[in-house]
């Protein structure tokens, strides 16, 4: 059992991943002060090679105080590093939780506890990016389509239907609560051209001199093919 169970969300909130955890304005566009605001939640974001983002998510049993804290402080990291998606198992807590936003003026979503319902036999494949993963964008085939059965943080049953980037990024969170990651859902090739960007964003974050030659994880090459669902 991982002590990362019971781990708090820092308090200067944590990030969420890219369309799913896709960043909307690309890095060179965004001002100081918002890049600042990003890095610093980015910073707590687990990112691959932390063991916690293999675990599985237990569901939630409480619905109290604490955990709408919680959902807060995902939404708000979320916000800050300008993801659209955010699991708890990003930030170390195993949570089966997610925040999602994938545009502007909807409003924060959080299930809790989601449990796929439906999804379109329709499928597409488009880019994701993962909050996880720094400079990994890769094009991941899903349902266009979900219906997803959950609670909200007071603990009501709610059953959500989206389409599109929605349905997209509540997918690619349902996946990290099971510790699935995007380079689980592409081939070995694109995982191979993955595991190159992770490097050389990692490289170009630790800058010249402390490239840490350290891979994400030990063996990124799984040897089963990613599964289609
Ligand atoms: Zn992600």
């Amino acid at each position: 059992m991982s002590t990362d169970t019971e781990s708090r969300i820092p308090t200067e909130q944590e990030p969420a991943a890219p369309a799913d955890e896709q960043e909307r304005v690309p890095a060179e566009e965004l001002d100081d002060e918002t890049r600042a605001r990003r890095d610093a939640a980015l910073a707590h974001v687990r990112k691959l090679g932390d063991p916690v983002l293999r675990a599985t998510a237990v569901p939630v049993e409480r619905f109290d105080e604490r955990l709408r804290t919680e959902v807060e402080q995902m939404g708000e990291l979320m916000h800050a590093a300008l993801g659209v998606g955010l699991a708890a198992t990003q930030v170390g807590v195993l949570h089966r939780v997610l925040v999602y936003k994938a545009y502007e003026d909807d409003p924060l979503g959080a299930l809790v506890n989601p449990v796929l319902e439906w999804e379109s036999e329709e499928r597409e494949s488009k880019e994701e990016g993962c909050l996880s993963l720094p400079g990994v964008h890769v094009e991941v085939e899903r349902a266009v389509a979900v219906r997803v059965r959950a609670q909200d943080p007071r603990g009501r049953e709610v059953v959500v239907e989206e389409d599109g980037l929605p349905a997209r990024v509540i997918q690619h969170e349902m996946d990290h609560l099971d510790g699935v990651l995007i380079l689980d859902r592409i081939s070995r090739e694109a995982r191979r051209d993955a595991m190159r960007a992770l490097r050389q964003a990692r490289e170009a974050e630790a800058g010249p001199g402390e490239a840490s030659g350290e891979a994400a994880e030990r063996s990124p090459e799984r040897s089963q093919e990613p599964t289609p669902a």
